[in-house]
């Protein structure tokens, strides 16, 4: 669990159509590129590894208020967002 209480940087992966990956669909940052690196090299990776240690950055996380009672459930609303094409 980060600093912020949010699971998701241990349990979650969003690879995207292109390869890249970010760890949720709240958060733009892209922490790798599965057509450059593999699943592992992402994974244990720095952009994994600071978001583990220091956290999550986005500020009003919709998905916080579920991750605070630590269930990390995605509702219908946000799985719409998700599923956006990028
Ligand atoms: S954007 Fe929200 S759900 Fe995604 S890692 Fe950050 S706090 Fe967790």
């Amino acid at each position: 669990m980060t600093k912020n209480g949010c699971s998701l940087p241990f349990t979650n992966m969003m690879i995207m159509r292109n390869g890249r990956v970010r760890v949720c669909c709240f958060n733009p940052d892209i922490l790798g590129d599965l057509t450059t690196q593999s699943v592992s090299e992402v994974w244990h990776g720095n952009g994994y590894n600071d978001l583990r240690v220091n956290g999550c950055l986005v500020s009003h996380c919709p998905a916080m208020d579920v991750a605070d009672k630590k269930v990390n459930v995605i509702t219908s609303e946000q799985e719409a967002i998700c599923n956006e094409p990028t």
